[in-house]
């Protein structure tokens, strides 16, 4: 999208960056009514750059107050689809000026590299946006098959209050994956930020005033989980959340749904992706540049990451070579440094977890090929690759998520083999599979278990296709393409009777 500015353009525009700490309600900032707030802390350097305020129950009560408010007077919900489609436009624009501030403020709040921030995160989060925005105008109605004597109208309506509950591995990009098509559909949202990453959401929040959209339709919480995620979970008034994290905490959206007003509830969950590679793959050397960025991207903090490499036995020692190879261009340290590809990880508390994992993959007796240590760089707190070889399917670090930089090797015999490993877990997110058979790869993609499937690359396909996990990945919709606006809907039938009803009578 632009061209990378340097190391100390990038710390100029972070110590010159006003940042944003007050909860976005009814158009304005505001501190939580306790006074309380959440310390905003640089993963890279350890410091404090700013405090948060603490949403708790009795602001949520006011924002979703405010947020019902805006629907019903219809400020954003009856305005012609057009003008909302404007509006959004606008903060997109208005997005792209600040690209760079975005692009600064979401690396010192997250730990991730700058050059991701700038040429991944940002645009795509504008991306997205605008392409939401743009669908406001063009998504119809329908007309039932219901004969001449009746008009049956299915029309869509915005859903009214939604709470998107974020998580905090890509801050920005989850907001606008909820807040493009929420919005567009005419419905009052409230983003209630990661406490870890509220910063971007907060920044947006501000942008929306200049772009026009009316105070009470986007609305900025930042808070704890189960205190400012719990209050939106349980509050009667809200109906539908939208929630990305982990299957653990999704499962609570439920339980708070069942025991409040029976919200809608949308979840994207975790996984533990499969990256299935066979003996005929082509360029073993390309294979090997996407195994690397399929696991080590963002630090391994990726719902998509293929943490699980499944290789037949034939190529297995000399895909290894290669993607460790292609690892040493994977340089790892400071995030601001756009030279750095790999930055810190998010908390101290997500590094000890990580860390642990690794111990506990040793002591399960896999070998370590590459990496396993963390990385002193200041008091920053860094993961060096790390790659597990001799990996058995039932070993922890084969089952669960990680959700860092750490790749499990699992050696196969056959393609059965590799999807029967494949499909041998929880979840089912998303899978890659690399054969240069092509029906094997049509039959394969069936085969396995999971909401995305790309073959012969990593990815989760672009904005017009959906994102979204089988099995404990996902619960109740999509995220992504013009799916994705149907879980911010409700679906209403218009009945009218067109029987000539004076006739009947005559006949009778
Ligand atoms: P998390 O589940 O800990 O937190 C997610 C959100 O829920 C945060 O805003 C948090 O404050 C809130 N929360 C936590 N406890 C809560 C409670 N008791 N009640 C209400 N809200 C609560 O997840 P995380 O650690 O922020 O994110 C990592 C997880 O997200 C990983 O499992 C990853 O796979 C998943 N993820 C999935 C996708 C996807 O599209 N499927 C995308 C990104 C991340």
């Amino acid at each position: 999208m632009s061209a990378l500015l340097t190391e100390s353009e990038f710390e100029a525009i972070a110590s010159s960056i006003d940042l944003p700490s007050n909860a976005f309600i009814n158009g304005k900032f505001m501190s939580a009514k306790s006074g309380k707030t959440i310390p905003s802390v640089n993963p890279a350097t350890g410091d404090v750059i700013t405090d948060v305020a603490a949403c708790q129950v009795e602001d949520i009560d006011f924002a979703v107050g405010k947020a019902r408010e805006a629907f019903d007077r219809g400020y954003w919900s009856r305005l012609h689809p057009t003008e909302r489609k404007h509006a959004m436009i606008k903060l997109v624009k208005l997005m792209k000026r600040h690209r760079h501030e975005l692009a600064v403020l979401e690396s010192i709040d997250s730990g991730k590299p700058i050059s991701d921030c700038v040429e991944i995160d940002v645009p795509e989060s504008l991306h997205c946006l605008e392409w939401h925005a743009e669908a406001a105008d063009k998504l119809y109605g329908k007309i039932s098959p219901s004969g001449d004597d009746a008009l049956g109208m299915i029309v869509r309506e915005p859903i009214g209050v939604v709470a998107c509950i974020l998580p905090w591995n890509f801050p920005l990009m989850m907001a606008a994956w909820k807040l493009g098509p929420a919005l567009a559909s005419g419905n009052s949202v409230i983003i209630k930020p990661a406490p870890q990453t509220s910063l971007t959401a907060l920044k947006l929040a501000e942008l929306s005033i200049e772009a026009g959209i009316p105070p009470g339709v986007l609305t900025v919480v930042p808070g704890d989980g189960p205190e400012a995620g719990g209050a939106l979970g349980m509050h009667p008034d809200v109906n539908a959340v939208s929630f990305t994290g982990s299957t653990v905490i999704g499962r609570r959206f439920l339980e708070y749904s069942a025991r409040s007003n029976l919200k809608r509830i949308v979840l994207e969950l975790g996984g533990k992706n499969p990256c299935v590679v066979l003996d005929d793959a082509d360029n073993l050397d390309y294979v090997a540049e996407h195994v690397a960025q399929a696991v080590f991207w963002n630090m391994g903090q990726n719902c998509s990451s293929n943490s699980r490499l499944i290789v037949q036995k034939g190529i297995k020692n000399d895909l290894l070579e290669k993607v460790i190879e292609k690892t040493s261009d994977w340089r790892t340290g400071y995030p601001l440094d756009p030279s750095n590809k790999l930055g810190a990880m998010n908390t101290r508390e997500h590094f000890n977890k990580v860390m642990n994992y690794i111990n506990i993959g040793k002591e399960e007796g896999a070998s370590i090929i590459l990496g396993g240590e963390s990385i002193d760089i200041g008091n920053g707190i860094y993961i060096e690759p790390t790659i597990f070889d001799g990996v058995g399917r039932d070993m922890r670090i084969s089952r669960e998520e990680i959700f860092g930089p750490v790749l499990s090797v699992i050696e196969v015999d056959s393609p059965s083999e590799a999807i029967s490993v494949a499909n041998d877990t929880e979840y089912g997110l998303q899978a890659s599979l690399f054969t240069s058979n092509v029906k094997q790869a049509h039959r394969m993609a069936r085969d396995l278990q999971a909401g995305t499937v790309t073959v012969n690359c990593f990815g989760e396909g672009d904005i017009s296709t959906p994102f979204g996990g089988y099995k404990q990945s996902g619960f109740g919709g999509r995220d992504n393409s013009l799916l994705a606006h149907d879980q911010y809907c409700e679906t209403k039938t218009i009945w009218y009777d067109l029987s000539d009803n004076d006739q009947d009578a005559d006949l009778s």
